[in-house]
């Protein structure tokens, strides 16, 4: 059975795993045992009084040591609740603000959404009675547009402090104003054991307590070469672990849903290849857009003599933690946002961990007994290349979002704002030189009435800008779908891969003349009027999650139309619903170049139609494209067709006459590529 590489040196067997299976029936009492038995609870007393003596706690932990699911119940049990008040704690992921929030209803025997329930856009799981409130880091920024001084909360857990993220950080400097405006609040700041010492001094030398956790011994095993494809790699060490190592789940980090789809196909069919000779492997994947209902699936007790694999995204580095975890496979990437303020072009690459990162992965292979943890590169990379610490977001994305609620909250001047690690400026006035632009702003960088209303809907400012201006052309309705069917993550077309063709063509049926925008929106309507049916979805080889999910964010929208005072019309026409697209996303035009391909206007650069653009082979003259992803090129995505004329009308201080005659290509339409059709 030479399954294997060989790469890989291990050492000695390990110890049989001693059962953790449980014999208590009731499960009120299971979970009663299960909470004693972390490793937050010995501490909790000492840890309540600091709580009590002090406005700002720092609270650092070992990951699975009990801060998430455990702080929030303690401090309802010490009465932190009384008069209603609530206790928020923010989640960088939506994922684990659902998954936590759920855990703790559980824990209290109360139903979601009740006492205990979780924010997260476009999604709110709470009622007037809830007083624990999970919620995504960016739900909490939204909370200060409402109550500035967040009176209706006694305590806000920024959990998760050390992965930086962009809304954590904005945070951050918000609730410091929040702490010395309200002397009665209580600010927690929890994070697992990394950078403890810096948020103390940010928040002016607030005391830290560290909640010790149990962490075995974890062995540390590098590939000897570099290896040229991870994902074969890391199926490969899987099945060695299945087959040659003791007891115990395996943990594999990956870097997104693709990848974790493929590699668990792999796993399953190299499986069956063993046939009965092979103990069974519970294959389940984790990634922030997986069904909720499938999420539950990585924390179900693996049954006697089978193994659980778990691939997951780096959502399990340190935000969820999933018990019995002894085998760790680390192939040392991450997808990360990028974004350059230079060439405005922002991105999600592959990108290389770093030696904090790493070490978190390994330190999950430690949790209930020794572990291992096999790192799919080499040593001298982990000594010499990696990063000793991630970047924080704030200092890699566009921040067009957060300036424009920042200004809506009155901070005007961010080159100033307490951040605790700054952005680039160069990054911050290009976030300032678009929502002038938008119009949100004034000449004098104040928030204009535009810019309010644009604030309150959870859309980044374009999107905003598209779905306001929508109701001048008369077709509000419509772009109201278009941005739910925008904001579907993942795709809404299912292409499942033995049927790749039928699904391609059922694709097509769906293509408009005018580009990708007017295609959802031609899904979004047949669906509708087969009221969301689940069979019509399956013959369009649409997702009907993705639909009923489009179908949710966009009675959002309307709801917040209707507050916003943007009234609700419709109008089918595709050249008005292509002007409104326009009116938000200007600053994504381009236009064809001889060579076939496109060059961006604002910031030029050369990028290409996606092959999955039902654009692909029209060569239309200029476009405005949803998004720019760099996979192997720069590749637009969500295309339409435009009329230079638009930009000059919508946005003249950006486009003139003369410039855009100099771009429009000459060359007849229907020659070159379009031949192919
Ligand atoms: P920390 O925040 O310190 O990393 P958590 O409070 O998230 O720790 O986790 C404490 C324990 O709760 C862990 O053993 C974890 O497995 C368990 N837990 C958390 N969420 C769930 C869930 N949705 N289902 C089952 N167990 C969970
Ligand atoms: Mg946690």
């Amino acid at each position: 059975e030479d399954i294997l590489k060989g790469k890989m040196e291990l050492p000695e067997e390990l110890k049989k795993l001693e059962s953790t299976s449980s014999t208590a029936n009731n499960e009120q009492e299971d979970i009663e045992k299960t909470r004693k038995s972390l490793p937050i609870y010995p501490h909790r007393e000492r840890l309540m009084k600091m709580i009590a003596d002090n406005q700002v706690l720092v609270i650092v932990g070992e990951t699975g040591s009990g801060k998430t699911t455990q702080l929030t119940q303690y401090l309802y049990e010490d009465g932190y609740t009384k008069n209603n008040l609530k206790i928020a704690c923010t989640q960088p992921r939506r994922v684990a603000a659902m998954s936590v929030a759920a855990r703790v209803a559980q824990e209290m025997g109360v139903t979601l959404g009740d006492k205990v329930g979780y924010s997260i856009r476009f999604e709110d799981c709470t009622s007037p009675q809830t007083i624990i409130k999970y919620m995504t880091d960016g739900m909490m920024l939204r909370e200060f547009l409402g109550e500035p001084d967040l009176s209706s909360y006694s305590v806000i857990i920024v959990d998760e402090a050390h992965e930086r993220s962009l809304h954590t950080d904005i945070l951050f400097g918000l609730v410091k104003d929040i702490a010395i405006a309200r002397p009665d609040v209580k600010l927690l700041i929890s994070s697992a054991t990394i950078q403890a010492e810096k948020f103390s001094e940010y928040f002016d030398g607030a005391p830290i307590i560290n909640i010790p956790g149990r962490r075995y011994p974890v062995d540390i095993l590098y590939t000897k070469a570099p290896e040229a494809d991870y994902l074969e790699a890391s199926v490969i060490t899987v099945l060695q672990v299945h087959f040659t190592q003791p007891q115990g789940d395996i943990l594999v980090f990956l870097t997104g849903q693709e990848e974790i789809e493929t590699a668990c196909d792999m796993l399953r069919d190299r499986v069956k290849g063993f046939g009965q000779k092979a103990k069974e492997l519970i294959v389940t994947p984790i990634y922030a857009t997986l069904p909720t209902e499938m999420q539950a699936e990585i924390f179900k007790k693996t049954p006697p003599g089978a193994r659980k694999v778990v691939l997951a995204t780096n959502i399990a580095e340190t935000s969820l933690t999933i018990d019995g975890i002894v085998y760790v496979i680390d192939c040392g990437f991450v997808k990360q946002n990028s974004y350059n303020p230079r060439s405005g072009m922002e991105s999600l690459l592959v990108t290389p961990i770093s030696r904090a990162s790493a070490d978190q992965r390994a330190g999950r292979a430690g949790r209930v007994s020794p572990g291992k943890c096999f790192r799919l590169y080499t040593s001298w990379s982990y000594k010499n290349e990696l990063l000793s610490a991630p970047v924080p977001e704030i200092q890699r994305v566009n921040l067009g979002n957060v300036v424009l609620q920042l200004k809506t909250l009155g901070i005007n001047d961010l080159i100033h704002f307490d951040f605790m690690d700054p952005p680039p400026v160069e990054t911050l006035i290009a976030a300032l030189e678009q929502l002038y632009a938008l119009g949100a702003l004034n000449d004098g960088g104040d928030l204009t009435v535009m810019g309010r209303k644009m604030a309150a809907f959870p859309l980044d400012p374009q999107m905003s800008k598209m779905l306001i201006a929508s109701e001048g052309y008369g077709c509000s309705e419509e772009v109201a779908s278009l941005c739910a069917m925008l904001n579907v993550n993942g795709s809404v077309f299912h292409r499942p891969k033995e049927r790749a063709v039928h699904a391609d063509n059922a694709r097509k049926n769906f293509f408009r003349p005018g580009g990708d925008h007017l295609m959802l929106l031609a899904v979004y309507k047949e669906c509708e009027e087969n009221g969301f049916d689940k069979s019509w979805c399956m013959q369009s080889y649409v997702q009907v999650k993705s639909m009923k999910r489009a179908r949710d964010v966009r009675n959002q929208l309307i709801k917040l139309m209707e507050n916003e005072g943007v009234e609700l019309k419709t109008n089918n026409d595709p050249a008005l619903i292509r002007k409104a697209i326009t009116a938000g996303y200007f600053f994504h035009a381009a236009s064809l170049q001889k060579s076939g391909n496109y060059r961006t206007f604002h910031k030029p650069q050369t990028v290409y139609v996606h092959p999955s653009s039902s654009t692909y082979q029209t060569q239309a003259r200029w476009v405005i494209y949803h998004e720019l992803v760099f996979t192997n090129k720069e590749f637009m995505r969500q295309i339409i067709e435009i009329e230079p004329a638009w930009l000059i009308d919508i946005a003249p201080h950006l486009y003139r006459n003369t410039d855009i005659e100099k771009l429009t290509h000459k060359m007849p339409k229907n020659k070159g590529r379009a031949t192919m059709a």
